[in-house]
């Protein structure tokens, strides 16, 4: 059996309840490795992960420089890791700052090391509100970090900051070539937090796409303020087939818990829909359930606009990361996971029709083509 020097564990929201099996494997296998974690969840409280004994938490700045700086410490003892807790006799040190890296500095995944069939798994039903177009194989590409728009709810700017780092147009599509050249991939996801944040990026994307003379499909991500019809239709002459938004809510009551820019957003909301009509592009809308303010008819409203407007709804809990705390247990830190309520705000009958809104068969449309 293979043994390693040094094992890095991935963790999120909702996946720490596997943690301690998970140790207790890396253990069995592999007694001397070093092991460390770094993820969402470590960057958010770090502290919940000094009592699995890990030699090395990683909580602040991006992940590659973490984990590259924790093996260059195990191999000399002397680099100190960026951004990552080391366990000393006495507990846990103080991280040194976390970096974050010029986007020239990433690596785009090699898609030989995805294990593909199991990802397909993942958007074969629709009614599962992942954001995967069913029966198409998704090329993700991880294309920006960071977000200055800073929702209070989000956990974007914290982990990626506030200022945002970008891929160049040029190696993107050079990426998108070489991954469509080895792999029967269909469709493209840019992963950036606001993908047109950058507008002028946008436009050269879409002419060196044409340039190319490259046809494959692609979706995105960002909010209502930052994408205008004509935006939308020069992406969409590009081969954008769906644009998810940060609606968040409709409801003017949770307007407080909203950064400027998303509040009061209905005929912002409706003009891009019928835009999105007009050009073929679906909008797939996120909305958050159970924002300070936000009311049942309200949330009920809003996802009736959507559907009314021909968009997709995909909606999650909101889920205040800030109240998690160090000493709690697993159990506790799994319920902070978008999908339940955290707090007893609503009583059992409320609770039924909310997670109906939530989980319910919502006749929206997924792009097939
Ligand atoms: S705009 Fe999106 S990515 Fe940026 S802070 Fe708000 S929710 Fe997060």
């Amino acid at each position: 059996m293979q043994k390693f020097d040094v094992i890095a564990l991935l963790n999120d929201f909702d996946g720490v309840d596997t943690f301690p099996r998970m140790l207790r494997y890396v253990r069995e296998f592999s007694p001397s490795a070093k092991v460390m974690t770094f993820g969402r969840l470590s960057n958010q409280v770090p502290g919940l992960f000094e009592r699995f004994g890990f030699h090395g938490i990683a909580s602040a700045g991006d992940y590659e420089a973490s984990v590259a700086g924790f093996i260059d410490w195990i191999a000399d003892g002397k680099t100190i890791p960026p951004g990552v807790s080391l366990r000393q006799e006495d507990g846990y040190g103080k991280p040194a700052p976390g970096i974050f890296l010029h986007a020239e500095h990433w690596a785009f995944p090699d898609v030989r090391d995805i294990p593909y069939g199991a990802y397909d798994r993942l958007y074969q039903q629709d009614s599962n509100k992942f954001c995967g177009i069913p029966e198409r194989r998704e090329l993700v590409v991880p294309l920006a970090r960071g977000c200055s728009v800073g929702c209070a709810y989000c956990d974007v700017p914290t982990m990626q900051g506030l200022r945002e780092r970008r891929a160049g147009v040029v190696p993107t599509l050079d990426y998108i070539q070489q991954s469509f050249d080895e792999g029967p991939f269909e469709y493209v996801s840019f992963y950036a937090p606001t993908f047109t944040l950058k507008k002028a990026w946008v436009r050269a994307f879409c002419a060196e796409k044409e340039r190319r003379g490259l046809r494959f499909p692609w979706k995105c991500v960002t909010t209502l303020f930052h994408l205008d019809p004509e935006l939308l239709a020069t992406m969409a002459g590009a081969g954008c087939v769906r644009v998810s938004i940060g609606l968040e809510t409709l409801d003017v009551g949770a307007a407080g818990s909203l950064p400027k820019i998303k509040q009061d957003s209905l005929d912002a909301f409706r003009r891009l829909a019928s835009a999105g009509r007009a050009s073929g592009v679906e909008l797939n809308c996120f909305v958050i359930v159970g924002l300070p303010g936000d009311s049942i008819q309200g949330i009920d409203q809003t996802i009736s606009e959507v559907l009314a407007q021909g968009s997709r709804v995909r909606p999650t809990v909101y889920t205040p990361y800030d109240r998690i705390e160090a000493d709690m247990t697993l159990e506790e830190v799994g319920g902070f996971n978008r999908q339940m309520f955290v707090e007893d705000i609503y009583s059992g009958e409320q609770k039924d029709l909310l997670y109906k809104l939530l989980f319910g068969n919502h006749a929206d449309r997924a792009t097939k083509s």
